[in-house]
């Protein structure tokens, strides 16, 4: 699958969708058919040439032909495809090359055998996606067509036809088809089973990268990923020269909670204070649970007394956040220090000077803010 590659031929010269898979994957299946149709008109052209076959019943097929699947293109081409059940068109595909066929069986005189061999490559159109109920089904037609052929055949043309051999040749179509019908409907099923295998492990990839990236209590981003973007922010920075702060939130008393509640509900302390601290954030901002119950907020283009103004708010929040399921006079209150991050400075220097802060924060009562 060319799922990164760049565009096509075929999508530069404005044939496939660019922008999506699925649809340009079911018109390379149409084009395959379109290819199909020209090499067997090519056969049939040159069957009339040799005086095998008549020439005007071919002009109409040709006209018929083109006119139907143009039709198809523009379904595709258009997404009005997508409102069937099956958006690939397969039945309505196989069955019109499977009419088309029948009518090439009818004109084709002594060269009849190479229409015969096309039902097989119609047949693999099916393998995208039938079953071997709906193989079957495709054989049964073409089965009673053909029949239906050699019944006109005998009444019109008899002179065209050895019915010995045509019931032999029919025959042979209704042991092969349904061989077909359940080798192909067997590949379909592996597909199938590959194509859920393949969804699975995707979903199940995504929720592993969440889950690496993510602290399991809060859902915050966890330590290791809040330093990878911390990196990534600071060598931004550096660069072109932009301004970020760090702030360093740890909760007060936080081993009272536990002691006194118990260890569950100190969790459940945890969770509400990150969802307020994620809650009053902007979106270009982002924060993390450092670890234990101290978290690390990273401010963008934001200057020290920006940040203070936002710590000030984010302070006052959770001061004035209750938890009635826990105990109703429980007070949880939090100390922030901040620092300012200076130009092309180790990012260690930055931590150490926001805990600074936060020690002088704790120093002066807690419940506060301090920049450093
Ligand atoms: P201070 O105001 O000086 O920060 O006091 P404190 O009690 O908050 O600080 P200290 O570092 O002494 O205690 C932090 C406590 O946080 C100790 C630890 O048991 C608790 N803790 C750390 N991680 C978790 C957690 O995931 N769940 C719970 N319930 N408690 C945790
Ligand atoms: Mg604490
Ligand atoms: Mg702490």
């Amino acid at each position: 699958m060319s799922t990164n590659s760049s565009p096509s031929f075929f999508t530069r010269l404005g044939l496939y969708p660019r922008d999506s898979k699925e649809q340009t994957v079911r018109l390379r299946r149409f084009f395959m058919a379109a290819g199909t149709y020209a090499l067997t008109f090519i056969l049939a052209f040159l069957q009339s040439g040799l005086g095998i076959m008549e020439a005007r019943p071919l002009y109409f097929l040709l006209l018929v032909v083109a006119v139907v699947q143009t039709g198809y293109y523009l379904l595709f081409r258009t997404g009005a495809n997508l409102r069937f059940r099956d958006p690939s068109l397969t039945a309505p595909q196989m069955y019109t090359a499977a009419l088309a066929l029948m009518y090439c069986l009818y004109f084709a005189g002594q060269g009849r055998g190479v229409y015969l061999i096309m039902y097989l490559i119609v047949f693999l159109f099916g393998v995208f996606r039938f079953d071997t109920k709906q193989f079957l089904q495709v054989t049964v037609f073409s089965l009673v067509t053909y029949g239906l052929v050699i019944y006109l055949l005998v009444t019109f043309k008899p002179d065209t036809l050895n019915l010995k051999v045509e019931l032999l040749q029919w025959i042979a179509l209704a042991v092969l088809l349904p061989c077909f019908s359940f080798i192909g409907g067997y590949i379909s099923s592996l597909r199938n089973n590959l194509r859920k295998s393949h969804t699975a492990l995707q979903e199940a990839l995504t929720k592993i990268q969440e889950m690496a990236i993510r602290d399991d209590l809060t859902g915050l981003f966890n330590r290791r990923h809040l330093m990878n973007l911390l990196d990534y922010e600071k060598k931004r920075t550096d660069r072109v020269g932009r301004l970020f702060c760090l702030a360093m939130l740890d909760i007060d008393h936080f081993k009272r909670v536990n002691d006194t509640l118990g260890h569950q509900a100190g969790d459940q302390v945890l969770q509400v204070v990150a969802r307020v601290i994620a809650s009053s954030l902007r979106a270009t901002d982002f924060c993390g649970r450092f670890g234990g119950e101290e978290f690390m907020l990273v401010l963008i283009e934001t200057t020290g007394p920006g940040a203070e103004e936002l710590a000030e708010r984010l302070r006052g929040l959770v001061e004035a956040t209750t938890f009635p399921d826990l105990s109703p006079d429980l007070n949880i209150t939090v100390s922030i220090g901040i620092t300012v991050y200076q130009l092309n400075e180790d990012l260690s220097r930055t931590i150490f000077r926001a805990d600074e802060a936060l020690y002088q924060a704790k120093a002066v009562g807690r419940n506060a803010v301090r920049l450093a």
